[in-house]
């Protein structure tokens, strides 16, 4: 049997939260701030209360919603944050202190000089002929390198590094972390999810499980007849089990889900049952739930299942 009651409980209100708003937007998209957090704007806006992210992995496990990958970015080895600078340095001495250079060519006399040499207080003037070099036609670049003030290494590459801005931890790709971000759509079980999806109804009693009680879902027991019952929920708990079924209708629970309890609870022994009907029963469904003795109760909301079930569920 599953302990059910040592797993994160998937917080209920919050996911149908999250549905109701991406059958909104279709899809949430991370937002990297400034300082390399990572958030999603939309769910800020809902203010869940909880860790986002935490959450939206759980509806990923159950089925609610798929993730993509939009980005992966690289992480400091220290903080494990992206809050990062870009920085070059020299591979050959590993100095910070480079320059870039470039051949230019005044295209005018084919007078070539690195632009250090062309470069003037107030622009480029070329050393060879003396005239200035004042657009972007007048010269060609013809290689760029880098170049060490320490070493006086000329490079064609140069190494680039990040600076963590949180602790000045200098990383590259190799020694960073690698964190994928996601963007997250909604599933068919999550577009379809209504607020009284079962299987969110059953996740929500579980969720309310006080500790030493275990839940399983979708029980099944042998009857004295020799046939097996299945029941949507078993909770166990010191005071014995607890057997519950929830019957989903869009108007009212007729009398055949009734009877059928009827027959399920007579053949499996005399248990302790409950029919949660979802909005409410049908007006003789009520009485023969009566005269079965079926315990019942109607629920047409979440709070209505908390406020009937939880006394009924203590251990
Ligand atoms: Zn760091
Ligand atoms: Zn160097
Ligand atoms: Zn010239």
């Amino acid at each position: 049997m599953l302990n059910m009651a040592s797993a994160t409980p998937i917080p209920q209100n919050k996911v149908a939260q999250v549905v109701a708003k991406l059958r909104e937007v279709k899809e949430l998209v991370p937002k990297l701030a400034v300082d390399g957090r990572i958030t999603y704007p939309v769910l800020e806006e809902l203010n869940l209360e909880v860790n986002n992210e935490e959450l939206l992995e759980l509806m990923v496990q159950s089925g609610y919603l798929t993730k993509s990958v939009e980005a992966t970015v690289l992480t400091c080895p220290k903080c494990n944050k992206s809050n990062a600078i870009s920085v070059v340095r020299c591979p050959k001495c590993s100095s910070f202190s480079v320059t870039k250079e470039r051949l230019l060519e005044h295209k005018a006399g084919g007078h070539i000089h690195p632009e250090t040499v062309f470069r003037q207080k107030g622009g480029l003037v070329c050393p060879t002929c003396g005239k200035p070099v004042s657009s972007e036609a007048d010269f060609r670049v013809l290689a760029t390198w880098f170049q060490c003030a320490e070493c006086g290494a000329k490079e064609a590459q140069i190494l680039t590094e990040l600076k963590c801005l949180e602790d000045g931890t200098l990383f590259s790709s190799s020694t960073g972390g690698l964190t994928p971000i996601y963007r997250f759509k909604l599933t068919e079980k999550g577009t379809s999810t209504l607020e009284f999806d079962k299987d969110s109804l059953l996740n929500l009693i579980v969720s309310m499980l006080p500790k030493g009680a275990n839940a399983a879902k979708a029980i099944s027991i042998q009857g004295r007849s020799g046939a097996s019952h299945t029941f949507d929920i078993s909770i166990k708990s010191a005071k014995g089990e607890k057997l519950i079924d929830i019957a989903l209708s869009k108007n009212m629970v007729d009398d055949m889900v009734v009877l059928a309890s009827y027959a399920k609870v007579f053949d499996v022994g005399n248990q302790d049952y409950m029919l949660v009907a979802w909005p409410r029963l049908s007006p003789t469904a009520k009485n023969l739930s009566q005269f079965y003795k079926i315990q019942t109760v109607e629920v047409s909301s979440q709070a209505d299942l908390k406020k009937q079930l939880g006394p009924v569920i203590t251990v």
